[in-house]
């Protein structure tokens, strides 16, 4: 079953808040190999997940 870009930034996000599935993990991953944007998406999501954690530290 294939994911679409919209399922996909959902799961990204969910990511963030709560361990996914395994099979929600499988499932993202298959499609961030073959999208270019929801890549972008999850890295830039990433980084300012470790950017609002650094600033809650006080860094
Ligand atoms: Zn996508």
């Amino acid at each position: 079953m294939k994911l679409s870009c919209r399922e996909a930034s959902r799961l990204i996000s969910a990511g963030m808040d709560r361990p996914l599935s395994a099979a929600e993990h499988i499932k993202l991953r298959m499609h961030l190999l073959l999208c270019g944007n929801c890549r972008e998406f999850s890295h830039q999501l990433t980084t300012l997940r470790q950017a609002a954690r650094k600033a809650g530290r006080g860094e």
